[in-house]
């Protein structure tokens, strides 16, 4: 779409539109990071229009809560931004498939976020809906967890569904990650006289032999299965075709449980490679599933009790470190995020809001 000096703002959003017609409304509204502006407003807008709702604004961020004091709270979660457009816009529907930039992740998810929004003014359970900009680029950046940093109190809740592309599979949680360098040193010398030297790419077989025979967890946790992974995903070394190099360096990568924290996690890679110096260069915690709440398991329920384990690292983090647990769960295709051929299924878009509705509107059970 083009925005001519003098042409009229965009149109509000009609939030009356069914799910999948007002997905295509927010695709036709770019917004690649750091330009989400046009959209935010949008919503806050639409948003400020329904009078059962709180609204805030904190830069490209809007909270919306319902007060009504019932006994839990749970947060519905999205983030506005797109990675950059790919030739992919504007968007079309072809049989169930709407396609563009967007579609899936996660504009589908936002638009079901809208329309509950929109149409539950009695949840049976009070709602916070959070939209944030700047997730597909560096983390400093991100909406949520700038949110986290200034407004903690605007975030509280006893369980969040960030709707994520998850081809509505319940993602429970996730994975933490620690990335270390490992590293060997020698004495540098001729090739010639190799003798004079002490060979650090050499010593590196010892780290890559303990890597190789490192039997890694696999962790149940709320049901959930995760499989961790310690691995080397770079190796340098090396200084000419005719010197005994003196410096070698393994980078190693920990995929690890959320039942392990980072400390507990840097603790045992520092144990796998005792005896050599090791550098933690990048740390993110995991995220416990939560799936003992109350409002997780009616969810659960509500979603068809299947739910799988959450690998990569999430915004879902994001929420644990602010002790609510979280889930991914959104009508989006996570296979085809960040795609030219990006799409998602009308019937799913249908299929999600329906589930998160029964849930919002069914029976609650008590807390123990
Ligand atoms: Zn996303």
């Amino acid at each position: 779409m083009t925005s001519q000096p003098g042409t009229s703002a965009p149109a509000r959003l009609d939030l009356t539109l069914d799910g999948g017609a007002l997905t295509a409304r927010l695709v036709d509204q770019p917004s690649v990071s750091g330009d989400e502006r046009e959209l935010t407003d949008l919503v806050e807008q639409a948003l400020r229009e329904l009078p059962h709702l709180t609204v805030e604004r904190f830069g490209n961020n809007v909270v919306a809560r319902t007060e009504l004091g019932r006994a839990e709270r749970v947060v519905l979660a999205g983030h506005l931004d797109t990675v950059p457009i790919a030739d992919n816009l504007p968007s079309r529907v072809e049989g169930d498939l709407l396609w563009g930039c967007g579609t899936s992740d996660m504009k589908s998810g936002v638009a079901v976020q809208l329309r509950l929004a929109a149409t539950l003014p009695a949840p049976n359970r009070d709602l916070t809906f959070v939209f944030y900009d700047c997730e597909e680029v560096e983390a400093s950046r991100n909406g949520l967890g700038r949110l986290a940093a200034a407004h903690p109190e605007w975030l509280k809740a006893d369980f969040a569904v960030l709707m994520e592309p998850s081809g509505a599979m319940v993602e429970g949680g996730c994975q933490g990650t620690l990335r270390v360098k490992v590293r060997l040193t020698g004495v540098r010398a001729h090739a010639a006289r190799s003798w004079l030297g002490d060979n650090a790419i050499h010593h590196a077989a010892e780290v890559l032999g303990r890597l190789a025979a490192y039997q890694p967890r696999t962790v149940l946790i709320d049901g959930l299965e995760y499989r961790e992974g310690l691995n080397a995903v770079d190796i340098r070394g090396g200084v000419a075709g005719n010197v005994i190099p003196d410096e070698c360096v393994v980078t190693v990568n920990f995929r690890y449980a959320p039942d392990r924290s980072p400390e507990q996690a840097e603790a045992h890679v520092r144990e796998v490679f005792a005896g050599f110096p090791v550098e933690v260069t990048d740390s993110a915690p995991g995220a416990l599933p939560g799936l003992d709440r109350p409002a997780a398991r009616a969810f659960l329920a509500a979603t068809g009790g299947q739910a799988r384990a959450k690998f990569g690292w999430t915004d879902v983090a994001r929420f644990s470190a602010l002790g609510v647990p979280a889930v991914n769960y959104g009508p989006g295709d996570p296979n085809l995020a960040h795609k030219r051929d990006e799409h998602c299924s009308l019937t799913a878009i249908a299929e999600c809001e329906q589930r998160l509705r029964d849930w919002l509107t069914g029976p609650v059970e008590s807390n123990e």
